[in-house]
């Protein structure tokens, strides 16, 4: 494991990207930008993360801000009740923790959107805890190195994989763990793995068989599912009429009012499509003059003020088309 781990650690060293949130030890930008990456790569998440550390570069700023203006800068990112969460856990950490960020990985895991995973990347990023963090990557590296054949979402297959982690993380945790990241990043990718360039193909299971793509056994995808939205837009002067998002999905968030069935014998004015986990959805705009009464918390807004309204990207994808 020693020589595994400096292997490893050496080459992140050398081949690691320049990710901002990696030149900081604070664990509130750690967490910030943990959360994003739940579900969005990290170049994207890299220029959302700049922009959130200047508008909330602390975790008062953040408590203190209203739910409107964390929408807001969330827009884009996907996935709201992330921001909800980290809004939460900011509010938190200023009420009853007096504004200090939990070092103890299991006080670290009772905040809003925080999970074992997360909680192990805060605590070795920000307080070189010896902490294992096990994410997808992590799982696919250490079940190939270590030749894990249960499938990574049993309880054996996981109890085997966060052992290993948890050897792994031992000593240098900080570096350890990013570099397992970075390795299934970069290198020990899910198909064709480049082992070839790979620091640790000499420890690797899966390579020693000539196998590393046989590993890990992962859950099956669920099938696509196609779903349509009818929206409708209802336009006066420069105004235009949106109804408060429901659910975990879009609440906090303005959207175009649903039609719960489109205009006979008329085709959509705009019609986009979105993924949102295994659903792929078909969103339809029709012009209609709804009255307001008509949607549930109906709202008017100026267009030429809109980008100020916290929307989710699709619903502003339509109004940019629409105008
Ligand atoms: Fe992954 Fe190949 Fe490296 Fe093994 S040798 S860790 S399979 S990239």
């Amino acid at each position: 494991m020693g020589r595994f781990r400096s292997a490893l650690v050496r080459w992140f060293a050398g081949a690691g990207r320049n990710l901002p949130w990696r030149h900081t030890r604070d664990p509130y930008a750690i967490l910030v930008s943990e959360i994003m990456l739940q579900q969005t790569q990290a170049a994207t998440v890299t220029a959302f993360f700049r922009d959130w550390m200047t508008r909330f570069p602390d975790v008062h700023s953040l408590a203190a801000a209203p739910e409107r203006e964390v929408m807001r800068h969330w827009q884009g990112l996907g996935y709201y009740a992330r921001a909800r969460n980290l809004h939460r856990a900011a509010r938190i950490v200023v009420d009853r923790h007096h504004g200090v960020f939990p070092q103890d990985p299991e006080q670290i895991r009772t905040l809003p959107g925080v999970g074992r995973y997360t909680a192990g990347a805060v605590a070795s990023f920000a307080f070189d805890l010896p902490e294992p963090a096990v994410d997808t990557n992590i799982a696919r590296v250490l079940a190939r190195i270590a030749w894990i054949e249960e499938p990574v979402f049993t309880a054996a297959g996981s109890k085997k994989l966060w052992s290993l982690a948890a050897r792994a993380a031992s000593k240098n945790p900080r570096k350890t763990n990013s570099a397992l990241m970075e390795l299934g990043a970069l290198v020990c990718l899910p198909r064709s793995p480049r082992c070839g360039e790979c620091p640790v193909r000499g420890y690797c299971g899966a390579f020693e068989r000539g196998a590393p793509e046989a590993l890990p056994i992962a859950k099956p995808r669920p099938k696509t599912v196609h779903l349509v939205e009818h929206c409708a837009w209802t336009q006066r002067g420069g105004r235009i009429l949106l109804s408060p998002g429901h659910g975990t999905r879009w609440r906090g968030l303005w959207r175009l009012p649903r039609l719960e069935c489109p205009p006979e014998n008329t085709a959509p004015a705009l019609a986009l499509t979105y993924p949102i986990t295994h659903h792929r959805v078909r969103l339809e705009v029709f012009r209609k003059r709804l009255k307001t009464s008509a949607v549930e918390g109906g709202c008017w807004f100026d267009l030429a003020t809109l980008h100020t309204v916290p929307m989710p990207s699709p619903h502003r994808r339509a109004v940019v088309g629409m105008v």
